[in-house]
């Protein structure tokens, strides 16, 4: 039972970071390392406040979590030392809980009792409760893996390994398919590991995810395009020739560019994910990156997710000076601005720990010109003060100036970070069949089946892009349709349906 007022006696406590100029030295997370006994009597501290509601709104599907994660369970058996089965309780909704509490930006806490109930002191620390067993539950071998006793002699195809194919995989491999997890990189994770910079998540957090899956017998093929024509790819008619389910986790890589705006042409003008994936390859060993921020004047065009990520990229790299751009108001509060309605304050603009790290941020304008010097590389930018609003007629975004005067900033880096426009052209859906939505999306039935009989799609290909934890509650709804589709019925969770 938890103790309805242990949110009176314990405040909520974010979990320490490094310092800023330690962790701008180096690649590694930014949140500092506690010694267990220290890292546990902390987060012990944080589930008490938990008061176990009679309906958490914190795990509903709807404004709280998409996985359904049973947060006041896990809350009280940390709150009560039992780390182990707090590990079972948080394995049972959620494949990859050390990747969502490091990388989701917490709807569950948004949607906290205590966080919209009026002087709480805050939501509970729910993403770090959750990180924590994560980690503690590896630190202590309790994540081990879980190989099927039984074989359906099914064979399925998961195209792309990031966090919503492999989570189907898994699914499925515990199941007792023969799951193939085809991937056209050279290393496997998708953005997990070539979007997400080494500061918010350590690759080897993925890796040994990875090896978990492995050894529970999900087999694995890189650098292999599925539906390419190169040595080592896998055609159409192989793809379904030898697997009797196949499943689209490819997810929605478009980059949104600026075409629009003068002098995008530049060099030093780039798309963030041109910036991000040599960066993280760095990271990797794979030698310098080609768009490396070092000496540069950087302006990141973006205030989300990606925009952050661009960010702590560029300090890490030793830019002389970067500074982010935003449409939107800057908001009086973080509260203000996940309760605003759009398009006043996306809940998007937020601040992440690469805020506190340096640069400066610029709200309520928009670029009106890239200026280039004499060998067409960008060297400013012209900006002017605007105004977001909804078209009453249309109910779209418009952005409106609100002032005739220019502002000129220097620019030698440009990066935009202005969203994605959904799923990559590939052969692979010619080949099937598959024609993208309006949206740039897969569509799909309510059994998460494509206009392709046995294809199946899920994540960010099938969502346009978002949380890694809807890619994870995707990835395993959909292995529930495939184990339905494939066996006749199914036992395993669906957290959610397609929309
Ligand atoms: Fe605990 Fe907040 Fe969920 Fe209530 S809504 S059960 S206080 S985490």
């Amino acid at each position: 039972m938890a103790d309805p007022t242990g949110f009176l006696k314990h405040t909520r406590a974010e979990a320490p970071k490094r310092p800023v100029a330690e962790r701008l030295g180096d690649w590694h997370e930014v949140y500092a390392p506690l010694d267990a006994a220290e890292r546990e009597s902390q987060v012990r501290t944080q589930a008490t406040r938990c008061m176990d509601c009679g309906i958490p709104f914190c795990h509903s599907g709807t404004a709280g979590c998409p996985l359904g994660n049973l947060i006041p369970e896990w809350n009280d058996l940390v709150r009560r030392g039992d780390w182990w089965q707090a590990s079972e309780r948080l394995h049972a909704t959620n494949n990859f809980p050390e990747f969502t509490g490091r990388l989701c930006p917490a709807p569950c806490e948004a949607a906290c009792v205590l966080a919209i109930t009026p002087d709480a002191g805050g939501a509970v620390a729910i993403k770090r409760v959750e990180q924590t067993i994560a980690d503690v539950s590896w630190d202590n071998g309790a994540v081990k893996p879980r190989p099927s006793t039984v074989s359906s002699g099914r064979k399925v195809a998961v195209v792309g390994s990031g966090p919503a194919g492999l989570a189907a995989a898994q699914q499925l491999t515990r199941a007792g398919h023969t799951v193939t997890v085809y991937e056209r990189d050279d290393r496997l994770g998708g953005l997990l590991r070539y979007g997400i910079p080494e500061f918010k998540m350590e690759k080897a957090v993925l890796d040994r995810r990875l090896n978990q899956l492995r050894e529970e017998g999900t087999k694995f093929v890189t650098g292999c395009e599925v539906g390419g024509t190169k040595p080592g790819d896998l055609s159409v008619e192989q793809l379904r020739a030898n697997y009797d389910a196949v499943i689209l986790a490819v997810g929605a890589l478009r980059g949104r560019d600026d075409r629009e705006t003068p002098g995008r042409e530049l060099a030093g003008v780039h798309l963030a994910m041109e910036h991000l994936v040599p960066a993280n390859r760095a990271c990797e060993g794979d030698g310098p990156s080609p768009i490396d921020a070092a000496g540069k004047h950087v302006v990141i065009i973006g205030g989300g997710d990606t925009g952050a990520d661009c960010l702590g990229t560029a300090h890490r790299q030793g830019a002389a000076s970067v500074v982010q751009l935003d449409q939107y108001p800057q908001p009086p509060s973080q509260r203000d601005a996940e309760r605003s309605p759009w398009p006043v304050w996306p809940w998007i603009l937020r601040s992440y720990p690469a805020h506190e790290e340096g640069g400066e941020r610029k709200f309520a304008v928009a670029v009106q010109r890239f200026v280039g010097d004499e060998n067409g590389h960008v060297k400013a930018i012209e900006l002017r003060r605007v105004r977001v609003e909804k078209d009453p007629a249309t109910g779209r975004r418009v952005v409106v100036p609100t002032s005739e005067e220019i502002e000129t900033i220097p620019a030698d880096l440009v990066l935009l970070a202005i969203g994605f426009e959904g799923v990559e052209h590939m052969p692979l859906l010619d080949g099937l069949g598959i024609e993208l939505t309006r949206r740039g999306t897969i569509s799909c039935g309510s059994d998460w089946q494509t206009e392709a009989p046995g294809v199946f799609v899920c994540g960010d290909a099938h969502r346009g892009a978002s949380l890694v934890v809807w890619a994870i509650a995707e990835g395993r709804s959909v292995a529930r349709a495939v184990d339905a589709f494939l066996t006749g019925s199914s036992d395993l969770p669906a957290p959610v349906i397609p929309n």
